[in-house]
């Protein structure tokens, strides 16, 4: 573990009102909004806000900048070695001091998967407003949402099994797409369009980018527009169905696997990555 200075990049997480939509966004642009600890932290003490703010229906969440996310951040200045991040963890313990798989099993059973359950249950609608790139843990930020609206030039790419790693923490991939098309994406790693995604049913809609704000925006009126009581017991319904369809224990038992790449990964190469940072994974990204 490197000793660098923490970085400071000022807000990793914005809150704007618009009428009875929250809008949320992640700023770090210069980074196409890579995941820290830090910025999950903040991205849930924002949706947790919003959640509690009566006056707010609807939550979008955006992403500053040409790009939705580039998903967790594995290589800039500011991930996770500094642990500089107000922490208000639910379920594990520290992460940071631990040995052997207990580090990587906690720190995402906290800061991934669980956390993204939380958001998925969170009260309100969601919206995720991508544009640009939206790619592995980028993936779970827009698939928690509840609706995703697109830019004609947002693609989708979960390339973690170059890691050897079947997939993002938050494991909905069989339940947002066909099995088979699953299957294919992990297997290939590459990108899908928004067209497609649209196609398939994994998005919602596909806008003009310049247009992509406007549209949102129309999208979560109109939901804020309906009974709120209403649009939770709706959520609920569909969110239990698809628990229903096993989304949720598919999720645990992916998650067992996925700590077992993990760990084969610290057991065979020089870490639980296979070596991988952001630099080589986007070398493989078409
Ligand atoms: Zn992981």
């Amino acid at each position: 573990m490197s000793a660098e200075a923490p970085v400071d990049e000022g807000e990793l997480v914005l809150t704007e009102r618009r009428g009875a939509v929250a809008v949320v966004t992640m700023n770090r642009p210069r980074y196409r909004n890579a995941q820290n600890a830090r910025m999950t932290f903040a991205l849930d003490a924002a949706f947790s806000a919003a959640a509690a703010d009566d006056d707010v229906h609807v939550i979008v969440l955006a992403g500053a900048g040409d790009h939705f996310s580039a998903g967790h951040d594995i290589g800039t200045p500011g991930r996770d070695i500094h642990k500089d991040f107000a922490r208000v963890a639910t379920q594990y313990w520290p992460h940071e001091d631990k040995a052997g798989a207990e580090a990587m099993y906690v720190r995402e059973a906290e800061l991934y998967l669980g956390m993204c359950r939380r958001w998925r249950e969170l009260p309100k609608p969601t919206i995720a407003m991508v544009q640009g790139a939206c790619i592995a843990g980028g993936l779970m930020l827009a698939w928690v949402c509840d609706l995703i609206v697109a830019a004609d030039d947002a693609f989708f790419a979960d390339p973690v099994l170059r890691m050897g790693i079947p997939g993002v923490e938050y494991f909905a991939h069989p339940f947002v797409m066909s099995p088979r098309l699953a299957k294919e994406f992990l297997f290939t790693g590459e990108r899908m369009s928004a067209e497609r995604a649209e196609r398939i049913g994994m998005i919602n809609r596909v806008v003009p980018r310049a247009r992509l704000v406007e549209e949102t925006l129309a999208v979560a009126d109109r939901i804020a527009a309906m009974p709120r009581f209403g649009v939770a017991l709706a959520k609920k319904a569909i969110n239990q169905a698809e628990d229903r369809m096993g989304m949720r224990d598919v999720m645990d038992a992916t998650y067992a696997l996925h700590h077992l790449a993990h760990a084969h990964n610290a057991l065979t190469t020089e870490d639980h990555l296979a070596g991988q940072d952001a630099k080589s994974m986007a070398k493989g990204l078409k």
